[in-house]
């Protein structure tokens, strides 16, 4: 059984943000490197493009209108699902086929 550091090291090793903010944000046009324009931001009632920012590089998400912020994708699954991080950590593995 892993700990949960090494979970979460391996679950972020085999996710790479970039495909797994493709999946989650299907309309925002995602360039290769840095941050990216992240389309509507899944975490407030947005409705004007331009707020929500990720890096596809680290996976760290920002929305400058609601302030909703993380630093990697389990904590935009965690915020996004309403997850505690072991929870989290267990569905990005599910969903992502990584054991
Ligand atoms: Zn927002």
């Amino acid at each position: 059984m892993k700990n949960n550091k090494l979970q979460a090291d391996y679950i972020k090793h085999s996710i790479t943000p970039l495909d797994y903010y493709r999946h989650e944000l299907p309309d925002a046009a995602l360039k290769k490197h840095g941050w990216n324009d992240g389309g509507l931001c899944p975490f407030h009632a947005d409705n004007k493009k331009g707020s929500f920012r990720v890096n596809i590089e680290t996976g760290a998400y920002k929305c400058f209108a609601c302030d909703a912020s993380g630093g990697d994708i389990i904590g935009f699954t965690m915020a996004l699902h309403s997850l505690c991080f072991v929870e989290a950590t267990s569905q990005l593995a599910d969903d992502w086929g990584v054991y």
